[in-house]
């Protein structure tokens, strides 16, 4: 997703009520680059909350999360935990833990796959047991649905057991 820096409405108020036109320069350039850090892969990567996991599956989170709509990414930084598994291909909990979404995916899990299980997260699905055959036909279609308009399709793989 190509991102252009723009400064808001009130970031344009705050610089035009600066006096000293250096002022202004610096701190155009520091919401600047704010805005470039917030929107590289490392900016992704430092607010997200993976834990411990294979370094190809951390990359994997990592550049999908930053493929992910705005909205959509800080919803994923404000609620979603990544951990890795290896029984299930992903699964998307609701646990009282330090976050509400607790999304587990095993090492291979793909970028569709990452973003199928944010899409149930953001949907609200909540299901202990294992995706897809613990999903509700329903909430499976939402699921790959939303993925695909944030631009992750479904693999051509059969999910359905
Ligand atoms: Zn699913």
């Amino acid at each position: 997703m190509k991102h252009n820096f723009r400064l808001t409405k009130e970031q344009r108020e705050f610089v035009n009520s600066q006096k000293s036109e250096n002022k202004k320069k610096r701190i155009i350039e520091s919401l600047r680059s704010q805005y470039e850090f917030e929107n590289s892969l490392e900016g992704t990567a430092y607010n997200l909350k993976i834990l411990p996991c294979r370094q190809k599956l951390e990359r994997t989170i990592v550049q999908t999360v930053h493929e992910l709509p705005k909205r959509v990414k800080q919803f994923v930084y404000d609620n979603c935990e990544f951990l890795s598994i290896s029984r299930f291909e992903g699964l998307c909990l609701d646990v009282n833990a330090r976050y509400p979404w607790l999304i587990m995916l095993r090492d291979n899990a793909s970028k569709s796959t990452i973003a199928h299980e944010i899409a149930h997260a953001r949907l609200g699905h909540k299901t202990a047991e294992p995706c897809p055959p613990g999903d509700s036909e329903k909430n499976e279609r939402a699921a790959w649905q939303l993925a695909g308009k944030w631009g992750f399709h479904k693999k051509i793989k059969q999910r359905i057991n």
